[in-house]
């Protein structure tokens, strides 16, 4: 049977998580998505007038059908957490049902269950700044809208992950050796989600038989990598310096993600994965 997947952290049709998508509904899956609610008016409009009829064609000709958006804002997790303020800010006054434990409850609904789990999103309100400028808010916020959001997505969309299922997160080298410019606590998130992908894999894996896998991409000119600012110097910086000297696509994150969620990958879980043209393994540039 064909299998379903939910992404969370699609806004348009340039990050990773729209290549994920694509990858996924080449190989067979029904496509739902999370869209922060605050983008969610522009995206859906965009759908509806065919500004994304171009990269929604899949490589046998067919386009890539969205069974269904869902707003989602990954860092609430249930009303009683919903302050005053965003539950009356115009941008999330026309939707509804969108905390995480109202997302999986409705896919639930409406579905019943998915097999494919995938965290696409991050956020750090600080990201520009240096860690030693960084705010405790700033740091904090970071986290929540970058770890724990994958944290609570596994918790509350476990129950309906099919056993045999599989998440995947998206996380960045930053973690783990020095990048400048990646500041606000967004090194210090994926960090967290790092660590937490063996040890969620540990309790998913015994508890559902599901895989938790995070993929360390490489540079891509998302929306969110142009709001850090030092985009174009790291894809210049990968295509100088990485054994594969080309620009990575996003289709080849897609596809890395496609393999981790097949049977292909049965064994793997607990797992870095990455997928950058080899620049991780790289000690000097040359
Ligand atoms: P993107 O802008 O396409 O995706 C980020 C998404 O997160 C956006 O759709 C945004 O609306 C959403 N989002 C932000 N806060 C949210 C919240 N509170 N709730 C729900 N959604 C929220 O950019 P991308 O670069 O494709 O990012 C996807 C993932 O890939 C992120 O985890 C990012 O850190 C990771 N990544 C990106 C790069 C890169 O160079 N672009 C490299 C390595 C890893």
């Amino acid at each position: 049977k064909g299998k379903r997947a939910f992404i969370a952290g699609v806004a348009d049709d340039n990050g990773y998580g729209w290549a994920i998508a694509r990858s996924l509904a080449a190989a067979g899956a029904e496509i739902l998505v999370g869209t922060w609610v605050p983008a969610l008016n522009i995206f859906e409009s965009s759908l509806r007038r065919g500004k994304f009829d171009g990269s929604r064609i899949l490589p046998d000709g067919s386009m890539m059908e969205i069974a269904k958006v869902y707003p989602l804002d990954a860092v609430f997790d249930n009303p009683a957490e919903v302050p005053e303020d965003i539950k009356t800010n115009k941008r999330y006054a026309g939707s509804t049902k969108w905390t995480v434990q109202e997302v999986a409850d409705s896919v639930k609904e409406d579905f019943g269950s998915i097999d494919i789990l995938v965290h696409s999103l991050a956020n750090g309100p600080e990201v520009t700044k240096p860690l030693l400028e960084t705010s405790r808010n700033g740091y904090l916020a970071a986290i929540s809208a970058s770890s724990y959001s994958y944290v609570s997505l596994l918790k509350h969309f476990l129950p309906i992950l099919n056993p045999g299922g599989s998440s995947i997160s998206l996380t960045y080298i930053a973690s783990e050796r020095i990048i400048p410019g990646y500041g606000g606590g967004m090194s210090s998130a994926k960090a967290a989600l790092e660590s937490d992908t063996r040890v969620l894999a540990f309790e998913a894996g015994r508890k559902r038989k599901i895989r938790v896998n995070t993929i360390s991409a490489g540079p891509l000119r998302s929306r969110a990598a142009k709001a850090i600012g030092f985009i174009d110097m790291m894809i210049d910086y990968s295509s100088a310096n990485a054994p594969l000297q080309k620009e990575l696509s996003a289709e080849e994150v897609g596809n890395a993600a496609a393999f981790l969620a097949s049977p292909l990958a049965s064994a793997i879980t607990g797992t870095v994965l990455y997928v950058d043209n080899g620049l991780n393994a790289m000690g000097v540039g040359v």
